[in-house]
């Protein structure tokens, strides 16, 4: 490696040129690392400030925040250095509490702030949880305000830690509870209140019941879990009418309450009185949000007021009406009498020989047979009938309304009177025997005479010594004409016996025509032509054919006689569409061969059954429903229509129009003679057209006298009429004629 020195240098020159480019080369590269460094530190260090600032900002906000939910906390909220309790912040409350603005507390201790002991017991009690770090709760504590009002405070009290765990702080929190103590005082006030011995419920507006009390459980029977959430209406008795309810309603929202006397209904059923106060509750608008109802059970106090009058009114022994209530009601059947115009009568009744057996078995005795004479007295009448004890052993029987008629009255007066004798005529049953003993009745007639009460008792009891002066155990009228009248009864009593096989008896018929006044058939009515009397009417005999049984084979002859009759009509083209309407009696009707016979009448004679019409009464009612109902479907079925009579007065319960195969009803003809002049008459008319109709029956009106009762039943919509209008009842041959009449006068004119 010779070489010449040139070469040397510059081969070192290049080196070191080398050497320094690359050390260039390398300062710059570490230069651009440096800056580079220096700028992520510069960027690192802008977040970091970027994100204490947010932090800061936050802190302060929700700093901000706290202060200001503190600050506008309900509660007063105080807090005090836990080293000398000097007052360090206290909220809006606290100052209201402290009676100070916040200048003058923070800073200051209770010393500076309040009397002197209670400056010492918040001391007391300020020392005492910090000492021993437990939360003091004082839930009432009473605060004396500046005005002088107490008011009541739940305070709680605890102590604020260091970090070192050391007490700095005592917090205090109270909450004036006084308006809540004072609510919840009312309401312990009203729910001993409410639960007082009155039945109470609450309802709203809808009349939901809402609350009741313990009482109200008590005297219904309903508890709570039964009755919250229904109405009132579960205790409805049934014994008001909807104008007792509207009455009530319109006191309430219009007078803001209601009371008075109201029947309920127990949860067992039992209906009993209660004395119902019902008040409105309204809101500050004026509108009704709730209903207060009180009740007390009046039962005992009814029951009192019940006891008070049959003491009055009642004889204790028999409990049947006194004098005095006779006395009452004797004036008023007396005033009913001058309206109506019915006769009624009174009947004086003495035991025969009742003293010898009061002096012979004793007192006890007497009582006993005076008790079983009062229970079948009743038996003797009506329910309507006054049955009435005066004392000893006079007992007085009133009955109203029986005729218009005197003679009739009578009679009916005589019927009552020999029952009565009859059922006082059975054996009694006296201690371990059987005793007789017999009546004697006088009678008096109660009619408008002009009597006065007096005058008719007297009048009775006069009676009831000439029933004893004729021997006792007899029935004698104080009017001699009526005693005649009662004795026509005895006689033909004893001659009906025999005048069906003398034969006496004759069918009349009665017209019926339809709207149009076309004939369409008739009614039978038996006529009695007795040997003396002349002509007798049903009336006056139909009843003692009842009691003495000759109805039986009377009613057959009746139905014999018609179906005969109506075979006869069938040749006739005058009569041969007309039908026959029969009227049956109940004892008839009962009979178990009732069906059978009345086949047999019609086949006998050769009738055609669909002519026939058989007319029963309502008191057949009053029997086995379904038997009667059976009995009338066999008939039915052959053919035979049936009508039910006297519509309208009597038991009319219309339950049984449903269920019965009937056609026909006929108004009774008490609504034809009153339809013009009684407007009640003539609603119930026009009601008892319309409910037939619906009921797909043919109406009847019966009794029609004059045009203007026709055109008014007419009017009514009745489907056909029978009267003195169209027809008086006639003999067989002239009713014929008079259809061969109507017959020839509708015919065409040639
Ligand atoms: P009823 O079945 O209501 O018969 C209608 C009665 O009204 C008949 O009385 C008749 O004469 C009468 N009458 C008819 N048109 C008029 C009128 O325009 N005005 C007035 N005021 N009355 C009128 P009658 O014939 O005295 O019969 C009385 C009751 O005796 C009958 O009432 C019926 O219940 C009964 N009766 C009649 N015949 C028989 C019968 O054959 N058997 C049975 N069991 N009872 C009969
Ligand atoms: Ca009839
Ligand atoms: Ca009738």
């Amino acid at each position: 490696a010779d070489l010449p020195p040139h070469h040397i240098k510059l081969r070192e020159a290049r080196q070191v040129a080398a050497t320094l480019t690359e050390a260039a080369a390398r300062l710059r590269r570490s230069e651009a690392a440096q800056l580079e460094a220096q700028a992520r530190i510069t960027l690192s260090n802008i977040e970091l400030e970027q994100r204490v600032q947010e932090r800061t900002d936050a802190l302060q906000q929700s700093r901000h925040l706290m202060a200001s939910i503190l600050e506008h906390m309900p509660a007063a909220v105080v807090v005090k250095s836990a080293a000398d309790l000097r007052y360090e912040l206290v909220n809006a409350a606290g100052e209201l509490l402290l009676g100070k603005p916040r200048d003058a507390i923070i800073g200051r201790t209770d010393q500076d702030l309040h009397a002197d002991a209670e400056a010492r017991a918040r001391i007391a009690s300020d020392r005492q949880v910090i000492a021993t770090r437990q939360v003091l709760d004082l839930p009432a504590e009473a605060v004396t305000e500046a005005n002088g009002r107490t008011r009541y405070l739940h305070t709680r009290k605890m102590v604020l830690l260091d970090s070192a765990g050391q007490p700095s702080h005592l917090l205090g929190i109270s909450l004036d509870v006084t308006d809540s103590l004072h609510a919840a005082e009312q309401l312990h006030i009203a729910a001993v209140a409410f639960d007082s011995q009155e039945a109470m419920m609450i309802t709203d507006a809808q009349s939901t019941i809402l609350r009741i009390n313990s009482a109200f459980t008590a005297s219904t029977g309903y508890t709570q879990e039964e009755i919250l959430g229904r109405t009132p209406r579960v205790l409805k008795s049934g014994r008001h009418d909807q104008a007792f309810y509207a009455a009530m309603w319109d006191s309430i929202i219009h007078r803001g309450s209601w009371q008075g006397e109201c029947w309920d209904r127990r949860k067992n059923g039992e209906i009993y009185p209660t004395w119902t106060i019902i008040s409105a509750i309204r809101d500050d608008q004026g509108v009704i949000r709730h209903y207060v109802c009180t009740q007390s059970d009046i039962s005992a106090r009814k029951q009192a007021e019940e006891e008070i009058r049959q003491l009055a009114f009642y004889d204790p022994l028999t409990r049947l009406p006194n004098r005095r209530l006779l006395v009452d009601r004797l004036r008023h059947a007396i005033d009913s009498c001058a309206r109506t115009k019915l006769i009624g009568a009174l009947m004086f009744i003495d035991l025969d020989n009742f003293k010898m057996l009061n002096d012979t078995l004793g007192h006890d005795q007497g009582d006993v047979l005076l008790r079983q004479v009062a229970e079948r007295l009743p038996a003797c009448v009506r329910a309507v009938d006054t049955v009435a004890r005066l004392g000893g052993d006079e007992f007085v029987v009133m009955i109203e309304g029986l005729s218009e008629d005197a003679h009739q009255a009578a009679f009916m007066a005589q019927g009552i009177g020999e029952a009565v004798l009859t059922a006082l005529n059975r054996p009694y049953q006296l201690a371990e025997r059987p005793y007789h003993c017999t009546p004697s009745i006088g009678v008096t007639l109660i009619s408008d005479h002009e009597l006065t009460m007096d005058e008719v008792l007297r009048h009775a009891d006069l009676a009831m010594y000439q029933a004893k002066g004729a021997g006792r155990n007899t029935l004698r009228f104080f009017e001699p004409q009526m005693q005649q009248a009662a004795n026509a009864r005895a006689e033909i009593e004893h001659d009906l016996q025999e005048a069906l096989q003398r034969g006496e008896f004759e069918l009349y018929y009665q017209a019926q025509v339809d709207a149009a006044g076309r004939l369409i058939g008739a009614e039978a009515l038996l006529r009695w032509h007795h040997p003396r009397r002349g002509l007798v009417l049903p009336d006056q005999f139909i009843a003692l054919a009842e009691s003495t049984g000759v109805i039986l084979p009377l009613g057959q002859w009746v139905l014999q006689s018609a179906c005969a009759e109506l075979a006869l009509w069938a040749d006739d083209p005058a009569m041969s569409a007309l039908r026959l309407a029969v009227n049956v009696s109940p004892y008839q009707f009962r009979q178990p061969a009732f069906a059978a016979q009345v086949q047999k009448a019609l086949s006998d004679a050769g009738a055609d059954p669909h002519r026939l019409e058989l007319e029963l009464t309502e008191n057949l009612m009053l029997d086995d429903f379904s038997s009667v109902a059976d009995k009338m479907r066999i008939l039915k079925r052959i053919g035979i229509a049936f009508a039910l009579d006297d519509f309208g007065i009597g038991y009319s319960s219309l339950s049984y129009l449903k269920r019965l195969p009937l056609d026909q009803l006929k108004i009774d003809r008490s609504f034809a003679r009153d339809v013009l002049s009684d407007p009640n008459d003539a609603a119930i008319a026009r009601i008892i057209v319309v409910l037939g109709h619906t009921l797909g029956l043919t109406i009847v009106a019966e009794g029609v006298e004059t045009d203007d009762q026709h055109a008014f039943l007419a009017a009514t919509n009745c489907n056909a009429f029978q009267g003195f209008l169209f027809s008086q009842p006639l003999p067989a041959a002239e009713f014929r004629a008079l259809a061969a009449r109507a017959l020839a006068a509708a015919a065409p004119a040639p």
